[in-house]
């Protein structure tokens, strides 16, 4: 049983001796439990804040832990009558081959028939699909006709926003890192402009967005944080509604910075509401059964990136800091 372990809290950007590769035994099922040879493993920008000895909505990593991961996989072993051996499950588990789970938290079973791949559990299906789902639709409530900005937008959570954005009846507005990504922001995802933030210095990313979208915007949907949301809240419409659902680009930052300008929320009489995918557990098969729709229908497109190998955990995991990852980031791991 290969595990990828944390053994030491990175000090900014992750190095690759904070984790080491290890392996041990296959283990038993405790009582009622059971034991899942994972297949894939979702990579999330989260799991960097898991890394921290910082206070959150879950507590951090312990050191000699493997790296907490959404897995989805076989049961391998079982003691627990509900689950049968071969059974396909999903579940808050660990980066490593085989992990013990205790049905009733967040294991549940899954059909990966009715799926493109079991990791689709982990993307359209999975957390960030149902992030982009009820982040967009219940907090920022887009109405037709309403601007929509996304930031981190050719991501997997940003990628899915601007879809469901159009889907409603809004102008969508990206923005992401390159011009290859702003390609894909208006020809593989449906949105109205991209903008390409990397070389733009304050007042250019203020310009750049109030030309694509002139009235201000209606909602943002946040992912990045940092100097892209300091430019934002210049071009806010009255009454703007901002979900911060992410702030990747302060992820690795010691210091942490926090919103400059904040003004200018004020001045426009904005609200920030903060977002957590999990207050939404019990309406999953909700957002989950209307994403597989617009996913059959055609109206919908998630793109996975698949790496393979935990041995390559460390490689693959940084893709989401260089923005190397082009739609949900998935480790391969069986
Ligand atoms: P993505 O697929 O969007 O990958 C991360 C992307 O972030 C990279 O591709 C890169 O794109 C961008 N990025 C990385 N560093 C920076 C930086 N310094 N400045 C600007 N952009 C940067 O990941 P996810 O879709 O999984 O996650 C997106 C966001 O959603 C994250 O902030 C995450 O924490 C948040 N999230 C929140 C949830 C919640 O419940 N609140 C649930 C799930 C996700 P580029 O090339 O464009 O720079």
């Amino acid at each position: 049983n290969r595990r990828f372990l944390l053994v030491r809290r990175p000090d900014g950007t992750p190095v690759e001796a904070d984790f080491r590769l290890e392996s041990s035994e296959i283990p038993a099922p405790p009582p009622g439990g059971i034991v899942v040879r994972n297949h894939y493993a979702s990579l999330d920008p989260a799991q960097r804040g898991w890394m921290d000895d910082a206070e959150s909505y879950m507590p951090p990593i312990a050191l000699g832990d493997p790296v907490r991961a959404t897995t989805v996989g076989v049961v391998h072993a079982s003691d627990n009558p509900d689950f049968a051996v071969g059974q396909w499950v999903m579940g808050l588990n660990g980066l490593e081959d085989y992990s013990v789970a205790m049905p009733g938290g967040f294991t549940m079973p899954i059909d990966v028939n009715a799926v493109p791949s079991p990791s689709s559990y982990l993307s359209a299906l999975g957390a960030v699909g149902l992030t982009a789902y009820f982040g967009l639709l219940e907090v920022a409530k887009p109405q037709p006709g309403e601007t929509l900005l996304v930031s981190g937008a050719a991501g997997a959570v940003g990628s899915a926003v601007g879809q469901i954005g159009k889907i409603k009846g809004c102008r969508v507005v990206g923005i992401a890192g390159g011009a290859e990504k702003c390609r894909r922001l208006i020809e593989d995802y449906g949105f109205d402009a991209a903008i390409d933030y990397k070389g733009k210095d304050h007042d250019a990313l203020i310009a750049a967005i109030a030309e694509a979208a002139p009235d201000g915007v209606n909602m943002v949907f946040e992912n990045v944080g940092g100097a892209v949301m300091e430019a934002e809240v210049f071009n806010l419409a009255h009454h703007a509604r901002i979900v911060l659902c992410g702030l990747i680009s302060e992820y690795n930052s010691p210091e942490k910075v926090g919103l400059r300008n904040l003004w200018q929320v004020l001045a426009r009489r904005a609200t920030i509401h903060g977002f957590l995918i999990a207050d939404y557990a019990d309406r999953f098969a909700e957002g989950g059964m209307q994403m597989a729709q617009w996913l059959a229908e055609g109206k919908l497109r998630m793109d996975e990136d698949v790496q393979e190998g935990l041995e390559n955990a460390y490689a693959a995991f940084m893709r989401l800091f260089t923005g190397a990852n082009t739609g949900k980031l998935v480790l391969k791991i069986a």
